[in-house]
């Protein structure tokens, strides 16, 4: 389910209208479902009740404080990519020891400082990075935990720029090469503890298949692992995909389930039913890495219409958001739905282009599409925003980041600021 939905002809996000908070907080403007977020997180949790696991949320999807607060709040463990978000995890109040470090391109200073806070597993993506780990703990006097990324060179049969379990990518260690690693480890890297494996294989998948293939694949080499050098978990990653089209059909109320059976999201349900069985065979403590899954429907960004501009073989609807403020159409081809803050009286559409105002001609938001008219003056929402969204903001054409409000029941706060023109120089010397 997710909590925004019209209701008297308005649209809300659970009991608070997004026309009025629109004006007060001004646009562009992100707005989160607290109770979005927690549902998703809760179902995923159930999904997996029956094989010991955690829930780490990829803190890269969607990375504000109070975001990550609510989910701490629930006992949730983080995927983290960088020192920056551990930074993020520890001021929501988030615990280190329930974090797991991804990333190709770990620096000294942050494998210094997640040393030092003590996080529960370096899932390294090299034989270097490996040796390095190592060499940085001895200094400090530590055992660094770890775990490898194995590429298990499955198609996530997703977009090939949020594909990343096959050979040609670069994560991960080859599946051949991992268990020479292991022994290299246990031989020659006396300041690392190889605590568990780790694979992810992309992100946005629709389809279990691609998860289950993975799954099985890598069961036998942890279970090899696992004996031979006492691994304790196996995260298998994130990459859970939502529905982006046809947000609203049924009232916003278990909207998939209105939805033929392929057209459905990979829900929890189908998730967890595919794979726990094979995970819970392995004993080992399983790890998932959400991101979108948890925050994707969770968030829309709304924006008000500048200009219309009619030209000779199309219209064009100019809105204040920009590809700085979401890049997904631009970057990945994403699609997001756009709806009307006010619910129209027809079902009158025209085809239009949505475009922003940056000087690229990739700044789009949809391309030929019907859509209720819309004038100057006029709000739309963005829908499915929540992951992947103001994360990837940028300050490009000197443009501010735009502020965000997180909605729990009937009350909204405004939970990051508008940026002011002194925020878009102040590094500047
Ligand atoms: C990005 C990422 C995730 C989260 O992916 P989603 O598709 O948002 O669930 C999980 N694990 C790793 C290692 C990642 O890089």
């Amino acid at each position: 389910m997710h909590g925004f939905s019209y209701r008297n002809g308005s649209l809300y996000c659970e009991n608070v209208e997004l026309a009025p908070l629109a004006a007060e907080y001004g646009t562009p403007l992100y707005v989160y479902s607290a109770g979005t977020i927690l549902d998703h997180y809760g179902r995923l949790d159930a999904a997996l009740d029956g094989v010991e696991h955690e829930v780490a949320y990829a803190v890269k999807a969607n990375s504000n404080l109070s975001v990550l607060r609510l989910l701490a709040e629930k006992g949730a463990g983080f995927d983290i990519v960088s020192g920056g978000e551990l930074f993020r995890v520890i001021k929501a109040g988030g615990d280190p020891r329930h974090c797991t470090f991804a990333g190709v391109g770990k620096t000294c200073e942050e494998i210094q400082y997640a040393l030092e806070q003590e996080i529960y597993s370096f899932n390294v993506e090299s034989e270097e990075e490996l040796r390095y780990l190592n060499e940085v703990a001895g200094e400090m006097g530590v055992v660094a935990p770890a775990a490898v990324r194995v590429n298990p060179n499955v198609d996530a049969k997703t977009h090939k720029y949020i594909s990343t379990g096959k050979s040609e990518n670069k994560f991960g260690v080859d599946f051949e090469k991992i268990e020479g690693l292991y022994e290299r480890a246990a031989a020659e890297l006396p300041n690392v503890r190889m605590r568990g494996l780790q694979m992810h294989i992309g992100s946005q998948l629709t389809s279990v298949a691609p998860f289950v293939e993975a799954v099985e694949k890598v069961a036998p080499l942890v279970e090899s692992l696992k004996e031979r050098h006492g691994i304790e978990f196996w995260s298998i990653g994130g990459g859970i995909g939502i529905v982006y089209e046809g947000s609203l059909e049924s009232g916003g109320v278990a909207w998939w389930e209105a939805k033929s059976e392929d057209e459905r999201p990979l829900t929890a349900e189908v998730y967890g039913k595919s794979i726990v069985p094979r995970l819970r065979e392995t004993g080992l403590k399983i790890i998932v890495e959400p991101g979108r899954f948890i925050a994707g429907n969770a968030g829309v960004l709304i924006s008000k219409c500048l200009y219309e501009k009619k030209g000779a073989a199309k219209t064009f609807k100019v809105v204040d958001a920009g590809m700085n403020d979401l890049i997904r159409p631009a970057l990945y081809e994403g699609h997001h739905d756009i709806v009307p803050l006010i619910e129209p009286s027809t079902g009158e559409t025209v085809e239009m282009d949505v475009v922003g105002p940056i000087c690229e001609s990739g700044d789009f938001f949809c391309q030929n599409r019907k859509l209720p008219d819309f004038q100057r003056g006029e709000m739309i929402a963005l829908m499915s925003a929540g992951a992947y969204g103001f994360v990837m903001a940028s300050n490009y054409n000197s443009r501010p980041l735009p502020a965000e409000v997180l909605v729990d029941g009937d009350r909204a706060a405004l939970v990051r600021k508008r940026q002011t023109m002194d925020d878009l120089i102040a590094g500047e010397l």
